[in-house]
């Protein structure tokens, strides 16, 4: 059987309407400018016909693929039979099969014990949840964040993101967080947990008591930094020692893209509050949760509310998506030999190079030194079909987030065409190709 490979058809759409009508804020759409009108599995297509492997994921959003059948099945049985589409807070059929299933296969498993908050359908929304019930229940108001962070664009959210742009778009004060440095910012030699340490216990310092300390064990936006084990391990002794509740965000690194369904597992740590999304509906619908200790839990009824708290459709893939790919270990196996064939690959083409990888699990990527030169990859691989992006301060890391559930083949066939664009790019750039 051969391999499937992707067939641009180079032809662009007529893109007017989207001048005309659609914001200015509008970003993927300008380095992809296609129509895109059907998706299935790892496959993207256009209205002209072209057909795009999709190493993005709607940023780790369709970890399970586009429209996989068994979700979609799931989903048109319960329309079909008028489940509950919108039904506020309501207890619904849909949301009791959700929390039994999330405490079977991934709660009791793990032996872990969270209540599940349903918040607003977005990830910020999770995060914003996340960090008020912290600082309710520690009566402090600052939060810890790290530098190159990423957790939202809603205004609790983005004051612990990183990113000057991001944060530029406020057009308010970003205040009551601290951005420490992450591990490894300033290099191997320099342990930023002990920095972290020794700041929040020295009362002159001027780092005030933390509500929470919010870290991203990937950073999925800031440069797929890997936190190593010990370091976040540090961290939550830290968080523990001064009284501060440890935020998980797992909203880009969950739901199996690290090798495990919560990136922190097998890192000796157990968080007080994880925040998950993006793939968590496991078909693209807006769902987010914020899970935390149960007796962390006070909340006043309705104090965080939203019209969209607990999406029906969304408890169905997710239930859908738990059972059929959560309940034995062959995604768990499936997804760890992938993610070790993307760090051998890209660590052959980085050794090539001299350029260094980056992440863990099957959220990976290369430092291509530059912004431009990743811009020139990515632009590179989405005219041969690859559609791939640039994550880092400076959008230099080029970045890997196949869906979870990608062919051997066809993933290898994609990691051809990146490295011969990277080696494309750096010639151009460099005006030799190492050998
Ligand atoms: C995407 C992301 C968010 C924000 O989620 P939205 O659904 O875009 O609001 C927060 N944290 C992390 C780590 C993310 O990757």
């Amino acid at each position: 059987m051969t391999t499937p490979l992707p067939q641009p058809t180079g032809q662009m759409p007529d893109t007017s309407i989207y001048e005309r009508r659609e914001s200015a804020v509008r970003s993927y759409a300008r380095s992809m400018p296609r129509q895109f009108n059907r998706a299935e599995g790892v496959w993207m297509h256009d209205n002209k016909g072209g057909r795009y492997l999709d190493f993005l994921s709607g940023c780790s959003t369709l970890n399970y693929g586009h429209n996989h059948p068994v979700l979609k099945q799931a989903l048109l049985d319960y329309i079909a039979a008028d489940g509950i589409t919108h039904g506020l807070d309501l207890h619904t059929d849909a949301k009791a099969e959700f929390l039994r299933t999330l405490e079977d296969v991934i709660l009791k498993p793990r032996g872990l014990d969270y209540r599940a908050m349903f918040t607003g359908p977005t990830g910020t929304n999770a995060v914003e949840a996340a960090i008020k019930l912290a600082r309710k229940v520690t009566g402090r108001e600052l939060v810890i964040a790290f530098t190159n962070g990423f957790h939202g664009m809603t205004l609790g959210a983005l004051a612990c993101t990183g990113n000057a742009a991001k944060r530029g778009g406020a057009g308010v004060p970003l205040s009551h967080v601290a951005h420490e440095p992450y591990d490894g910012y300033y290099g191997p030699d320099v342990d930023t947990a002990d920095l972290l340490e020794r700041r929040l216990s020295d009362p002159s310092s001027g780092l005030d008591a933390p509500a929470a300390i919010l870290v991203e064990t990937v950073q999925g936006e800031g440069g797929l930094n890997a936190a190593s084990p010990e370091w976040l391990r540090k961290i939550a002794t830290i968080a523990k020692r001064h009284g501060a509740l440890l935020i998980v965000d797992d909203i880009q690194a969950g739901c199996g893209r690290t090798g495990h369904f919560f990136s922190f597992e097998g890192m000796g740590v157990t968080p007080d509050i994880v925040t998950l999304a993006k793939s968590l509906s496991g078909m693209g619908l807006p769902f987010a949760l914020t899970l935390f200790r149960p007796e962390i839990d006070q909340w006043a009824p309705g104090e965080h509310n939203g019209t969209f708290r607990g999406n029906n459709h969304a408890f169905v893939t997710a239930t859908a998506a738990l059972r059929h790919f959560w309940s034995d270990g062959q995604f768990l196996a499936d997804i760890r030999r992938r993610g070790t064939m993307l760090e051998r690959r890209l660590d052959a083409i980085a050794g090539q190079y001299g350029l260094t990888t980056r992440g863990r699990g099957m959220m990976r990527g290369i430092d291509m030194g530059s912004g431009e030169i990743a811009a020139s990859v990515t632009a590179a691989c989405f005219e041969r079909g690859l559609i791939i992006e640039t994550s880092g301060a400076h959008d230099e890391i080029v970045k890997v987030l196949a869906p979870l559930v990608i062919d051997d083949a066809v993933f290898s066939a994609g990691l051809d065409i990146l490295e011969e664009c990277i080696r494309a790019a750096l010639t151009v750039t460099y005006g030799v190709a190492a050998e």
